[in-house]
């Protein structure tokens, strides 16, 4: 069975996230998301020629621009912000609009955050079709673009009035891009869900090979997880910068690399694996729990160890523009133990090295 419905609730702000295969040809179900007159759906050159189809059909009888847009983690940014916003004034859109993101976390991320600007706000859609994106970026609000001193430094909480992940888009994802997900999906069982871990462990030869039930029972027990944390934290004051773990690792590394080296989720993985290794230098987390943590990501394919090449001092300076920083000074997710992430404040730049050094 790959369909599961789930819903996050905000107070008495509630929508949906339907995971299920084939929901992308459902043109009722799609349809019944566009409430006003116009639509814009952003994508990019990978997905559109696989995925746009469908959704136009749905829409026939609004009237829909679209904008496809060159793909990867360098487009999300400003000028391409300011041309999707040029989109929006060419087509007449006003306050009725919805925006539909069709794509991986950078359209997701980029569609979001002109939804966020455009008249200050206007309805907004999540049709992700990455595997990153289901379990993560498409659910909970935070858009944004980066700039080059640093991801996501320019955004807005703004959710999606749904989330429709169509676990059939899976089938076309290159097989690097599936592992980079998987490592945001053992994040979930890294942070708060010991149970969930061990079922990862289980099922990754299954996870792999892109079998529909086990991937569409992972998708929904993420999302699960990230509702559940956003209900509680909508802004990130607290509980939802665990969902961060191995994020100031990782955005130092992408960052120092310029975006063209490790995906994101490589980086996670890999900054998963320091912050395991700093708890337990600092005597907060088990060695043999950061080494299981460890040894599942390296058999999902992922990178374990930081790439050669980038400077301790370096990789440090970047993360201390982090923006879980609080008045300059560096705050971490570290953790207890597979399924127990904390927040810590004051970790020494002499440990922090260490582990970079290592
Ligand atoms: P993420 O979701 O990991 O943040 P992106 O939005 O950058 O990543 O998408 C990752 C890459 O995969 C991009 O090159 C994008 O064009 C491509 N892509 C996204 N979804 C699919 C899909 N379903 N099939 C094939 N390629 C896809
Ligand atoms: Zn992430």
């Amino acid at each position: 069975n790959t369909q599961h419905e789930l819903e996050v609730a905000l107070g008495d702000r509630r929508y949906p996230i339907r995971i299920g295969r084939g929901l992308l040809d459902q043109p009722g179900a799609l349809a019944a998301l566009v409430t006003g007159r116009h639509a814009l759906v952003l994508t990019d050159v990978n997905v559109a020629p696989h995925y746009l189809a469908p959704v136009q059909a749905a829409l026939r009888g609004k009237q829909v621009q679209t904008c496809v847009l060159p793909p990867g983690e360098q487009e999300k940014t400003l000028a391409r912000f300011a041309e999707v916003m040029a989109v929006l004034a060419g087509m007449g859109a006003s306050r009725d609009t919805t925006v539909l993101a069709l794509g991986g976390g950078v359209v997701g991320d980029l569609a979001g955050f002109a939804a966020a600007c455009w008249m200050r706000g206007v309805r907004f859609v999540q049709l992700p079709t990455t595997l990153l994106a289901m379990v993560d970026s498409a659910v909970g609000g935070k858009t944004a673009v980066d700039l080059p001193q640093g991801k996501n430094l320019v955004g807005a909480f703004h959710q999606p009035s749904a989330v429709l992940a169509d676990v059939a888009t899976l089938d076309t994802l290159p097989d690097r891009e599936l592992r980079a997900g998987l490592a945001e999906v053992v994040k979930y069982g890294a942070l708060g869900d010991a149970g969930f871990f061990a079922w990862l462990e289980d099922q990754a030869e299954a996870l792999l090979a892109r079998e529909p039930a086990a991937l569409a029972e992972a998708i929904a027990r993420c999302c699960a997880h990230k509702a559940a944390i956003v209900a509680r934290d909508e802004t990130e004051q607290g509980e939802r910068m665990l969902l961060n773990l191995g994020h100031t690792f990782g955005h130092a590394i992408e960052t120092e690399q310029g975006y063209g080296g490790l995906l994101h989720g490589e980086a996670v993985a890999v900054g998963m694996v320091l912050a395991a290794r700093l708890s337990a230098e600092l005597g907060r987390a088990p060695w043999p729990d950061a080494a299981r943590l460890a040894a599942l990501l390296e058999r999902l394919g992922l990178p374990v160890a930081l790439p050669p090449g980038l400077a301790p001092d370096a990789l440090l300076d970047r993360m201390r523009l982090d923006k879980k920083a609080v008045s300059g000074a560096l705050r971490l997710v570290l953790w207890r133990g597979i399924g127990q992430a904390e927040v810590v404040d004051g970790v020494t730049d002499e440990a922090i090295l260490a582990v970079l050094d290592a």
